[in-house]
């Protein structure tokens, strides 16, 4: 990707003050995501990354990591892989559970999704304090996945996420 198209990228997220609740700046990702340029540029990028681990499955975390990691298992031709919010999957699923800034939140994985020894990577929209990415990290290596990397479209990088994912090949194609 050039510097330009990076560029067209950045400039295309919105910033939204005070959502969902005061003193959050939000990165809204829809005019990416509503620009196809833009959207395949995106695609693409993350494509050649999950390529080049060599992976088996991708696991996109509920909701907004569904768009990308959807898109880049068709490019690839590998398995998608959902973590969901609590209580959104109707097999039987392995749980984990995180701190949010105010109370926690649990997430989940069907316990049959991952074979034992697959390459996996986890795929998100967006990483802040590493919190739900590090509780997916979890559910894999549960499952006995391999994780062999994580992909952002974009990265906080004043919140410590990747600190949080130590360990883990971090990519974010945006730094905020
Ligand atoms: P975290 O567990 O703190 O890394 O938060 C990651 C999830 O929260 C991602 O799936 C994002 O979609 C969402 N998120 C957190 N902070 C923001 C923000 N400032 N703008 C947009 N999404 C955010």
């Amino acid at each position: 990707m050039t510097d330009t198209d990076l560029q067209r990228i950045t400039a295309a997220v919105r910033d939204v003050p005070d959502f969902p609740k005061p003193g959050i700046l939000f990165k809204d990702i829809t005019p990416v995501l509503a620009d196809p340029a833009l959207f395949r540029l995106v695609i693409d990028e993350m494509a050649a990354l999950a390529r080049a681990r060599n992976v088996d499955k991708i696991v996109g975390i509920d909701a907004r990591g569904f768009i990308f990691a959807g898109a880049v298992c068709d490019r690839i031709g590998v398995g998608f892989v959902p973590v969901r919010k609590k209580g959104k999957l109707p097999w039987t699923t392995e749980s984990a559970t995180y701190d949010l800034e105010y109370g926690s939140a649990e997430i989940q994985i069907h316990r049959d999704a991952i074979l034992p020894g697959e390459r996996v990577l986890l795929v998100d929209d967006l990483l802040a304090t590493g919190g739900t990415s590090a509780a997916a990290v979890d559910l894999v290596r549960r499952l006995h996945g391999d994780v062999v990397g994580a992909v952002f479209f974009a990265e906080l990088s004043f919140l410590p996420g990747r600190a949080v994912l130590e360990g883990i090949d971090v990519v974010s194609l945006l730094s905020f």
